[in-house]
């Protein structure tokens, strides 16, 4: 006999996660598994079979490291209901980001002797940012008020025919203080038990537009392209997904005090990853006024006061720069509707069902087996940027993948809580009795 109720969910990324303790053992499923599992071979070699090929790129960490100062900013900017000032962030650059980037320096894609170099330009890219950034928010924290930031959003996934959560029975590998799902064609101490999905999402923040109940989801993207990133706006399927979390929440889960709101849509806040550094002096010892030379107006107003020359010969310049300010930083809005969230939850359904039909379908496979119980995408438009591709491709057999690849504790699993409670009973057979939802 187990203890379901004492099981911990444990998910990469979402460690010491407060809102998934309470929820106890369940299956979590995020936007990008979902997304992997648009292809079920990648999503098979990374979430069933546990391949573990953790890739990172220098555009990855960027973008990771501008989270992390962004998350501060706005942690501040809620705390104190005003804006940062340029101090602040610049601050945020040289403490949490660098540290980040410090924590991943045996990651970082380059040559050791390369390694502080890059550490150092981008800490000076996140600079050049920061300062655009805040003079941005500045003027957006006037319009928004921020209420959460790096709010872990959770919904269960309710079975559309019978109006209750979706729990199918599923096989898992029961071990001392453990319990692990079952890979393919894996042997030990093998239960099945019925186990509840629920959809996962982390909002960057939820912000409310001032003056109205409206609440919008707040995402940070970093782009060297932002006109044509914005583009695909229109085209993220995340934005309803989110939404429809959210939702959830304010109605059954945490942010029951939000309930007098209304969920009006998403706002990116695009931020340019490439703001161009401080330009050189001509012969003349003057900077360059031509027009073609475009640049954010706060990195050509510091060049004055880094080379000492006179402000008032440069205002029109600075004006015409500042026109173009906005290329660097934008904030774009979409509204959401109920009838987009209610297609969500019925597609994290539809994903959620088709999981589980792999994972059961994979649990007995044969190499040949895996090449309909897991296919590939029909067109696979992955393949330049798909870290399994090296074992797809060539179409490796299952049985040859290098053991040391494959992680036990796959990308979840479930841990044993010492802290003990209410008991959930598997009869004789393994049958579930009750569970704790
Ligand atoms: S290379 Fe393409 S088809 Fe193969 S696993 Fe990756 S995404 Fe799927």
């Amino acid at each position: 006999m187990i203890n379901l109720k004492n099981y911990v969910t444990v998910l990469k990324r979402y460690e010491d996660e407060l809102r998934i303790q309470k929820l106890g053992a369940c299956w979590l499923f995020s936007q990008s598994q979902m997304k992997d599992h648009g292809c079920k071979r990648k999503w098979s070699y990374s979430h069933v079979i546990g391949i573990d090929e953790d890739s990172t790129s220098g555009a990855l960490l960027y973008g990771v490291g501008w989270h992390v100062i962004m998350e501060h900013a706005l942690l501040r900017i809620m705390n104190n209901d005003k804006c940062i000032t340029e101090e602040e962030g610049l601050e945020y650059c040289e403490t949490v980001a660098r540290d980040y980037l410090n924590s991943e320096y045996d990651n970082l894609p380059m040559e050791e002797i390369y390694k502080q170099e890059w550490i150092e330009e981008t800490i000076e890219r996140y600079k050049r940012g920061i300062i655009g950034w805040v003079k941005h928010w500045d003027r957006v924290h006037k319009e928004y008020q921020v209420v959460a930031v790096e709010k872990t959003l959770v919904a269960p996934i309710i079975d559309p025919n019978t109006k209750d959560i979706y729990k199918p029975r599923s096989k898992f590998v029961l071990e001392k203080d453990y319990l692990y799902p079952c890979g393919i064609n894996d042997k030990g101490d093998i239960i099945d038990l019925e186990m509840p999905y629920y959809k996962i999402g982390r909002a960057d923040a939820i912000v409310v537009k001032r003056g109205t109940k409206s609440l919008f989801i707040l995402d940070h993207k970093t782009t060297s392209q932002p006109k044509t990133y914005s583009k695909k706006l229109t085209f993220d399927m995340q934005l309803a997904s989110y939404c429809a979390l959210l939702n959830y929440e304010m109605i059954e889960g945490e942010l029951k005090h939000l309930k007098d709101h209304i969920i009006s849509g998403v706002i990116w806040d695009l931020c340019h990853s490439k703001i161009p550094s401080r330009p050189s002096l001509l012969k003349s010892g003057k900077l360059s006024q031509a027009k073609n030379k475009t640049m954010p107006s706060w990195i050509f107003e510091e060049a004055i006061q880094h080379y000492e020359l006179d402000r008032e010969e440069y205002i029109d310049h600075l004006n015409d720069l500042k026109v173009t300010d906005h290329n660097y930083f934008q904030l774009l809005e979409v509204s959401v509707s109920y009838k987009d969230m209610h297609r969500a939850y019925l597609e994290d359904y539809a994903t959620a069902k088709s999981m589980h039909e792999t994972r059961i379908n994979l649990y007995h496979c044969s190499d040949i087996e895996f090449n309909y119980k897991a296919p590939r995408y029909p067109i696979c438009e992955q393949y330049q940027h798909c870290k399994f591709s090296k074992y797809c491709l060539p179409n490796i057999d299952i049985s040859k993948i290098d053991e040391t690849r494959i992680k036990k504790d796959k990308k979840i699993h479930w841990r044993v809580l010492t802290d003990k409670s209410e008991c959930i009973i598997l009869d004789k057979e393994g049958k579930q009795i009750s569970l704790p939802f």
